[in-house]
């Protein structure tokens, strides 16, 4: 059983279900076939699987249609024994389409809703602002969603990394803090570990997001040690983006060993090649990972998700009786 703790909800669309989503909302695509649209999923880097992403999202258009996409996700995620998913959505991604944020928060909310008794899982909302667009926008962005600041239990912050420090949201962050959210932001991706400092000391993150570049700076490694700064790590993501080379040579390991609190995530499944189970089964084959080790992680992502204590206690007992 697992915790999924960065899984990006548009980051679910199967091939499948973008083109019923199209053909009910009279999208055309520029893919002929499912298995076309299947091998345009081969990237080079995070910006070309950005924009194969932002392409299909025109298919997202109704209350309905986001309802779908969670509800696929969440059944799809109790196969793969996730007990518990914490789940980003990108609203400006959307309301740049002139899709109203009530729309795509309303249908959201009405899967997450259903989600303990139908999928038996338990889940929190995650606002993300985009990094490359304006810090205006993104202040926008988090006036608009006030009024459904209950639905959400905090913010964080995705898409292209490099020339997008943290700091340019400093102003967004402090907010939200203020209005009682948690606090989360990709760091450490393909950027340099000096985003992971500004995340941690200008943003006042909860957690980072990826952060697998912070290995380049020994002084980082320290701090996020010391504090037991969670990291979100996403093994197959980062060899489909190239962050990683290849998977016998991710860093995950030497994560563990400097006593990071690290954890294990799909972040975009339906592009990068597996969902939570996918993604252990593949790091435990190529890293030769024991059983203890498994353990830990599994363990860690429930140390590091925005839990209850006793919540967080239950699913920790949970976890050990059903490991054994
Ligand atoms: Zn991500």
């Amino acid at each position: 059983m697992y915790k999924s703790l960065h899984l990006h909800i548009e980051g679910t669309l199967e091939p499948e279900l973008a083109f019923a989503l199209a053909e009910r909302n009279g999208v055309t695509l520029p893919y002929a076939s499912r298995d076309e649209l299947r091998r345009a999923y081969s990237f080079t880097d995070l910006q070309s699987f950005l924009n194969l992403y932002y392409a299909l999202m025109a298919v997202l258009r109704t209350e309905d249609d986001f309802h779908d996409l969670a509800d696929a996700y969440l059944a799809r995620a109790r196969a793969q024994g996730v007990r518990h998913a914490e789940i980003f959505f990108d609203p400006q991604a959307h309301t740049a389409r002139g899709v109203p944020l009530v729309t795509v928060i309303n249908g959201l909310a009405r899967a997450l809703d259903a989600a303990p008794e139908r999928h038996g899982i338990t889940t929190r909302l995650i606002m993300c602002f985009l990094r490359d667009e304006s810090a205006e926008s993104a202040l926008a962005t988090f006036e608009a969603a006030r009024p459904h600041l209950d639905r959400i239990a905090a913010v964080g912050l995705d898409s292209a990394e490099v020339g997008h420090p943290p700091s340019k949201f400093r102003e967004v962050y402090e907010l939200a803090r203020e209005a009682g959210l948690k606090c989360v932001a990709h760091a450490g991706e393909e950027g340099p570990p000096a985003y992971v400092w500004e995340a941690l000391d200008i943003l006042g993150v909860d957690r980072i997001d990826h952060g697998v570049r912070s290995m380049e700076d020994e002084r980082l490694v320290a701090r996020l040690a010391a504090e037991q700064v969670p990291l979100t790590v996403c093994p197959l993501s980062n060899v489909r983006l190239r962050v990683i080379d290849d998977l016998a040579d991710h860093p995950l390991p030497a994560m563990l060993d400097a006593g990071l609190l690290v954890t294990v995530n799909s972040d975009d499944p339906a592009y990068f090649g597996g969902y939570a189970d996918d993604n252990f089964t593949a790091v435990r084959d190529a890293l030769h990972l024991d059983d203890a080790t498994l353990r830990t992680l599994a363990r860690n992502s429930f140390r590091a998700a925005f839990l209850d204590e006793a919540t967080r206690e239950k699913y920790l007992k949970e976890l050990d009786a059903h490991q054994g």
